[in-house]
C-alpha cells in the first residue's frame, strides 16, 4: 500500500466470493473514477482482473492492507446507479454475490475475467528517458507487436512476476490494459442481389423478359421478383435468401442469370439490430372491453399499484400493451417488455416494429455477444441523452439486468411462466419479481399480463396488494375453443387407438385437413424422452455421470444425457444379457411426427422442438412456413404453447395430459392447468376452434376446469389445497441443494446440516430428500426445504441462514460439499 492513499474503491470482482473488495485509488485517478467503471487490479499473487467499481469512499478497511488499482479501463461508467440498486436487491434477496449478478448481467464482451492485453498508450509523450531497462524492453516490444499478453511479457523479460513492471509502466502512463474480448467483432455478411442496370437498360430488359418467358420460367420468376421487390421497397438490392423464397426459384436459376450478366450478387454487411425502415402504423381501435380494461389499468397505474391483467387468450392483451407503451414513449420514458424466451418470436417483434420502428430494441439469448453489447451501449447512450426519445426494450429474463434508468413502464407478459426464474447458475432470480422491484425503485408502472395467472400473482391481486383487470372475451366476440376429453382407457378397450392417437383425434384431424385448415399436436416434453430398452431383460442404457437413462436421438442415431450432455453411440447388443433385440420406448415428438406421417400420407407435417430449432433461423423458418400455409400439422413441445398467433389453426390435439398433471411436485396442477389452457388457446384464433385432450385419467379435477375455461374456479380449488398443505402463496420457500461426489458423505452431511438448521428454524425445515434425479455429473444430490410463514421477517431469516450455511461450509471436513440456495424455488 502506498503511504498516501486516502481514497478507496469497493470493487465487484468476477468471482463467486460473497464480499466486495476494497482497493486504494491512486491520487491521479481519484478525480475521474466513478462507480460503474471497470478497473484493473491484482488479486492474489499472480492474477490480474478487471473489476467493477461499486463505490468510492475514504474509509480504509480494517481487516487488510489495500492494494492499489492498476489502471482504469473506461472513460465513463458502463453500469449505472439504477442497475447497482437492482443488483444489490437481487444479491440480498436471492442470497448470492454481487459478482454472480454481474456475471449474469454483463455481456461477456464487457465482462471482466478474460486475459488482459497490454497495448501502448497512444497518449504517451515519447520521453523514454524515464524508462528502466526492463520497461524499455516491453515498450520496444509493443512497438513491434501492438499488443502483448502477460505471458509474452514474461518471456521477453525472462521474469516470472511481471506485474510490478507493468504497474510502474501504468503509473508512468506508458501502457494500457484492456480486456480480451472473447468474440471479436465480426460484421455479419449476407448475399444481396440487384439488377445489372448498366448491362440491361429498360428496353433490353423487356426483350430479355420476353425470351425468358418462353424458355426459362424459373429465371423469369426471379427477375420479376427482383423488379417487384426493388420497386415496392424502394431499394436496389434484395437479400438472396429472401429473393429465392419469394420467387420460389432456385439458386441454379440465379446463377444462370448472373452468368448472363442480368443480375449481380455481392456481399453486404447486415445490420445486427436491423433498422426498421417501413412506415409506422397507428394502434388499432380498441373494442369496448379492451377500452374498459385500458381505463382500469391506467387508473391502477395512477394509484401506483402493480396491475395484473388477466385476459383470456386472444383477448387482445398485446393491443392493450401497445397503447400503454405508446403513452410511455411519448413521455420520453423507457419501456421494458419481458417475455419468456421462446415467446420472443419474429411474429411479435414484427408486430411491435410496425408501431415503434427503431425505438424498439430486442435483447435475446440467441444474440451473439457483440449484438448484446450493441444493445447495452445504445441504452447507455439513451441515458446520456436528455432530449428524451422513449425507448422500448423487449427481451427475455436477463433484459431486466440492462442499463435502463428512465423507466416508465414494465410489462411482464405471460407472467406465470417458469422460465422467468433462473435455475442455474446463481443468481437464481425471478425476472418478474426483479422487474417489479426495479419498477418500484424507478417509480415506474408495472403490468403483469397472462391468461393463466400464477397462484402467487392472483392471490396478490385478490388480496388487494395488486390491482386486477379482467378481460374475459376474445377479440371480435370469437368464442373460446370447444375443449373435449378423449378417454384413452376406453379407447384402448374399444380398440380405437392407432399408435398414440385415438381415432377420435385422427378423425377430427382429417376433417380439419380436408377443409384446408391447420392443426397443432402437442406432446409434453417431460417424461417422454425416448429411450432404448432390451426386450429380453429390460436393460436400459444409462448415463455414466448421472442417475438417468439416456435419451435416444433418432436423427443422429445416438444416445444423449439431457443433464450433462454425455453422448454415446447406440449399442449393437444388450450390455446385460447380450441380446440384440433392443427397442425404443417412450415417444418423443420425432416418433409422433413419424407415426402421423404414416397414417396421413401426403400431409405436410413439421416438428417444432428443441432439436429442430437449435439454430436461430430454424425456429423462424418453421413458424414462417406454418404461417404461410406450407405446413398442415405442426407437432411440437412446450414451444408451441407460447404466444403464437396463427390464423388457420382449427384444431389442437394434446396427446397425453396425464404426464403433465401427475408430476410429484406441489405445482404440478398449477403448471398443468396453465399448460393445457395455453395450448388450447392456440386454437381458433380467427374462427371457432376445437381442442381434444387425450387422457387415461379423465376424472382428474383439473381437466374439468380446463374444459370449462374456468380459471377462477381452478384457482379457488388449488388455493384450498395450498392452504391445507401450507404451500405458497401461504408461505415462502427456500430450497437448499446439496451436492457431493461421495454418497455416504452427503447422507451424513445433509443429516448434520438439517439438525443444525432445525436449531434455528425448528419444524420449518423439511428433509433431507433425494431428488428425482439423485446424481448429476457425478455429484450426489440432497435437498432441504425451509417453509417460512409470511409473518416472519424474511431478511432476518436470510441473514441467519446465510451465516449458518457459511459456518457449516467453513469446517475443513465439509469443504467438498457444494451448497446452493434457491429462494422462491419453482
Ligand atoms: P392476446 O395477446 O390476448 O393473446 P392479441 O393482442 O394477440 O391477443 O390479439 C389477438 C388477435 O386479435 C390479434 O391478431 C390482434 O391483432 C386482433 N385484435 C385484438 N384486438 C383488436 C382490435 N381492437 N381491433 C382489431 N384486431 C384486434
Ligand atoms: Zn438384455
Ligand atoms: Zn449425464
Amino acid at each position: 500500500m502506498s503511504a498516501g492513499t486516502t481514497w478507496f474503491a469497493d470493487l465487484i470482482l468476477p468471482l463467486p466470493l460473497p464480499e466486495l473488495f476494497t482497493y486504494g485509488v491512486p491520487v491521479e485517478m481519484k478525480d475521474n473514477l466513478v462507480p460503474g467503471m471497470r478497473v484493473v487490479v491484482q488479486f492474489g499473487r499472480q492474477k490480474v482482473f478487471a473489476a467493477l467499481v461499486y463505490e468510492c469512499h475514504n474509509r480504509p478497511p480494517e481487516k487488510y492492507a489495500v492494494k492499489e488499482i492498476l489502471s482504469v479501463l473506461d472513460d465513463f461508467p458502463v453500469v449505472t446507479d439504477s442497475q447497482f440498486r437492482l443488483w444489490k436487491w437481487i444479491s440480498d434477496y436471492y442470497l448470492c454475490s454481487m459478482g454472480e449478478v454481474m456475471a449474469a448481467a454483463l455481456p461477456s464482451a464487457l465482462r471482466l475475467q478474460s486475459e488482459s492485453i497490454i497495448t501502448r498508450n497512444p497518449e504517451f509523450d515519447g520521453d523514454t528517458s524515464v524508462l528502466t531497462d526492463r520497461e524499455y524492453l516491453v515498450f520496444e516490444a509493443l512497438e513491434m507487436q501492438q499488443e502483448l499478453r502477460l505471458k509474452d511479457i514474461s518471456k521477453i523479460l525472462s521474469l516470472k512476476h511481471v506485474l510490478p513492471v507493468l504497474r510502474s509502466m501504468l503509473n508512468k502512463r506508458l501502457i494500457r490494459v484492456r480486456e480480451e474480448v472473447e468474440e471479436k467483432y465480426k460484421p455479419r455478411m449476407i448475399d444481396v442481389v440487384s439488377l445489372n442496370v448498366n448491362e440491361f437498360p429498360e428496353e433490353k430488359l423487356g426483350k430479355l423478359l420476353d425470351s425468358l418467358e418462353k424458355r426459362a420460367a424459373k429465371q423469369l420468376d426471379l427477375v420479376m421478383a427482383v423488379l417487384q421487390f426493388t420497386r415496392e421497397e424502394e431499394v436496389e438490392e434484395i437479400p438472396k435468401s429472401q429473393l429465392l423464397k419469394r420467387s420460389g426459384s432456385t439458386a441454379a436459376a440465379l446463377n444462370a442469370l448472373v452468368r448472363k450478366g442480368v443480375l449481380k450478387v455481392k456481399k453486404r454487411q447486415e445490420d445486427r439490430i436491423a433498422a426498421y425502415t417501413g412506415s409506422l402504423i397507428e394502434p388499432l381501435v380498441l373494442n369496448p372491453y379492451q377500452e374498459q380494461s385500458l381505463k382500469e389499468t391506467k387508473f391502477a397505474f395512477e394509484q401506483g399499484k402493480v396491475t395484473l391483467l388477466h385476459g383470456v387468450t386472444s383477448s387482445g392483451k398485446t393491443e392493450l400493451y401497445i397503447h400503454l407503451i405508446r403513452d410511455s414513449l411519448n413521455q420520453g420514458k423507457q419501456v421494458l417488455y419481458l417475455l419468456p424466451e421462446i415467446a420472443l418470436t419474429t411474429q411479435l417483434i414484427g408486430r411491435l416494429q410496425k408501431h415503434f420502428g427503431d425505438r424498439l430494441l430486442v435483447y435475446h439469448s440467441r444474440f451473439n455477444e457483440q449484438e448484446r453489447v450493441e444493445v447495452w451501449n445504445k441504452l447507455l447512450e439513451d441515458n446520456l441523452n436528455t432530449e428524451g426519445r422513449g425507448r422500448l426494450v423487449i427481451g427475455a429474463r436477463s433484459a431486466v439486468l440492462l442499463p435502463l434508468q428512465k423507466l416508465g413502464l414494465v410489462i411482464v407478459d405471460e407472467e406465470h411462466d417458469h422460465s422467468y426464474k433462473q435455475e442455474d447458475p446463481a443468481p437464481r432470480y425471478n425476472a418478474r419479481d426483479a422487474a417489479i422491484v426495479m419498477a418500484a425503485q424507478q417509480d415506474a408502472a408495472v403490468l403483469l399480463g397472462t391468461a393463466t395467472p400464477s397462484m402467487e400473482s392472483y392471490f396478490n391481486a385478490l388480496s388487494g396488494k395488486y390491482d386486477l383487470v379482467t378481460l374475459d372475451r376474445r377479440h371480435a366476440d370469437l368464442e373460446m375453443p370447444d375443449v373435449a376429453l378423449v378417454d384413452m382407457r376406453d379407447a384402448r378397450k374399444r380398440k380405437q387407438l392407432s399408435g398414440h392417437f385415438s381415432h377420435a383425434l385422427l378423425e377430427e384431424l382429417k376433417g380439419v385437413l380436408k377443409e384446408g385448415q391447420q392443426a397443432i399436436i402437442f406432446q409434453n416434453r417431460r417424461g417422454f424422452a425416448p429411450y432404448l430398452e432390451c426386450n429380453t431383460c429390460a436393460w436400459t442404457p444409462v448415463c455414466n455421470n448421472c442417475d438417468v437413462s439416456l435419451t435416444y436421438h433418432k436423427f443422429k442415431n445416438e444416445l444423449r444425457c439431457h443433464y450433462c450432455g454425455f453422448m454415446q453411440g447406440v449399442p449393437a447388443r444388450c450390455v446385460q444379457c447380450g441380446d440384440q433385440d433392443i427397442r425404443m420406448r417412450g415417444y418423443g415428438t420425432e416418433r409422433i411426427e413419424e407415426e402421423l406421417q404414416s397414417m396421413l400420407p401426403g400431409t405436410r407435417i413439421a416438428r417444432l422442438d428443441y432439436d429442430t430449432t437449435r439454430s436461430k433461423s430454424g425456429y423462424r423458418d418453421i413458424i414462417t412456413s406454418f404461417e404461410e400455409g406450407e405446413i398442415d400439422v405442426l407437432v411440437g413441445t412446450q414451444m408451441v404453447t407460447k404466444g403464437l398467433d396463427f390464423d388457420r389453426v382449427q384444431l389442437v390435439g394434446i396427446l397425453n395430459a396425464d404426464s403433465i398433471l401427475h408430476y410429484p411436485e406441489f405445482r404440478a396442477h398449477e403448471r398443468g392447468f396453465q399448460l393445457l389452457a395455453q395450448v388450447s388457446g392456440r386454437a381458433g384464433r380467427r374462427k371457432h376452434g376445437k381442442v381434444l385432450i387425450q387422457s387415461h385419467q379423465v376424472d382428474n379435477p383439473v381437466l374439468a376446469f380446463v374444459l370449462r375455461h374456468a380459471y377462477k374456479d381452478f384457482y379457488m380449488h388449488e388455493l384450498n389445497e395450498r392452504y391445507k398443505f401450507f404451500y405458497p402463496p401461504y408461505c415462502r420457500l427456500i430450497e437448499i441443494r446439496l451436492k457431493h461426489k461421495d454418497e455416504k458423505r452427503i447422507d451424513k452431511l445433509s443429516g448434520e446440516l438439517t439438525l443444525e438448521l432445525k436449531k434455528m428454524f425448528a419444524k420449518r425445515v423439511l428433509g433431507p430428500t433425494i431428488p428425482y434425479v439423485s446424481r448429476v455429473r457425478n455429484l450426489y444430490q440432497r435437498h432441504l426445504l425451509i417453509k417460512l410463514e409470511k409473518t416472519l421477517s424474511i431478511s432476518e431469516v436470510k441473514k441467519s441462514l446465510q451465516l449458518a450455511l457459511a459456518a457449516f461450509k467453513q469446517k475443513p471436513e465439509n469443504r467438498q460439499l457444494i451448497i446452493q440456495v434457491d429462494v422462491d424455488p419453482l
